[in-house]
């Protein structure tokens, strides 16, 4: 569909049905703080993200989901920063939730992504997403622009595609989206590679940082990153459990009873528990009952230091 034959003002993301979609162009309000050194964050609440203070412009990671929110992500980097324009964009992963409208955030920034998210993004050719100008497809590769020194690591399947950490050896501090975020949130999407996800997680374990900041929430230290990855853990044996109990991955009352009676009493005061932990259970119960998924999600992964 050509540009002129789209009937909302906004970018659609992938929507294909007409009228104005509103809540496309809806404004969020962006709060932002310092977090170390030259490593900004932006998040309107349930989305985080980095942007970087370079000597003559900014590298903003992420767009967040909504054109408008990306424009209000661009005008919180440039409330901070009001003479150093975007001219960077990288992206973490693939998934228009996070990466969907450098359209409206930075449309001549030069766009840094892994290949494996780039060929997603091409295939996708969702209207407001731009492809990445300049992929890699290394597991480790470091970058050093307009005075801002990271490395972009690639460590293995995780969560959509070409899902990548942003390491600040300097700073001691990753970034990183849709993996490990406090809580018990999240791991319900259908490409979260599981059998791969806490093993590849442990890798960043060999890298010298004591700050993780993650794409949703806050950030957390690197004590509570290994409690958290604890919980992602036990849920294989729990999800495995429920599957020889009898319980049915698709009935939500009874995944409720489950977890009311078996996480509860472990994991009750994490955050957002009510909510998600059903929903976890069901989610690994699915794992093993259909073996995984896809292509990436039964390789082996590479579970060797960084
Ligand atoms: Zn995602």
């Amino acid at each position: 569909m050509s540009d002129a034959e789209h009937s909302c003002a906004e970018h659609c993301g992938i929507f294909t049905i007409g009228g104005p979609l509103p809540i496309q162009g809806a404004y969020r309000d962006i709060c932002y703080q310092p977090v170390r050194d030259n490593i900004w964050t932006a998040s309107e609440g349930i989305y985080r993200t980095v942007f970087l203070e370079g000597n003559k412009g900014c590298i903003a990671f992420d767009t967040f989901g909504t054109p408008g929110t990306a424009r209000a992500y661009q005008q919180a980097i440039g409330r901070v920063f009001p003479h150093k324009p975007v001219h960077t964009v990288v992206y973490s992963h693939e998934h228009l939730d996070h990466c969907g409208y450098a359209a409206d955030l930075a449309p001549e920034a030069n766009i840094i992504a892994h290949d494996y998210a780039n060929r997603v993004i091409l295939a996708r050719g969702s209207d407001g997403q731009l492809a990445a100008h300049d992929t890699f497809a290394d597991e480790r590769t470091s970058y050093d622009i307009d005075g801002c020194y990271f490395e972009l690591i690639y460590p293995g399947h995780t969560h959509g595609d070409g899902n990548i950490a942003a390491y600040f050896p300097q700073s001691k501090t990753v970034f990183m989206v849709d993996t490990v975020a406090d809580g018990v949130g999240y791991t319900t999407l259908m490409d979260w590679h599981l059998a791969h996800y806490v093993p590849v997680m442990k890798r960043f374990l060999s890298l010298d940082w004591d700050l993780w900041v993650p794409g949703h929430f806050w950030p957390v230290t690197r004590q509570r990153y290994i409690e958290i990855l604890g919980y992602w853990e036990r849920m294989f044996d729990f999800g495995q459990q429920a599957v020889i109990d009898g319980v049915d991955p698709h009935d939500w009352e009874g995944l409720n009873r489950y977890t009311d009676e078996k996480l509860r009493p472990l994991y009750g005061s994490e955050f957002r528990f009510e909510e998600y932990a059903a929903m976890n259970l069901s989610r690994y119960m699915q794992e093993y009952l259909s073996g995984g998924w896809g292509i990436e999600g039964n390789l082996v992964p590479d579970t060797s230091p960084l």
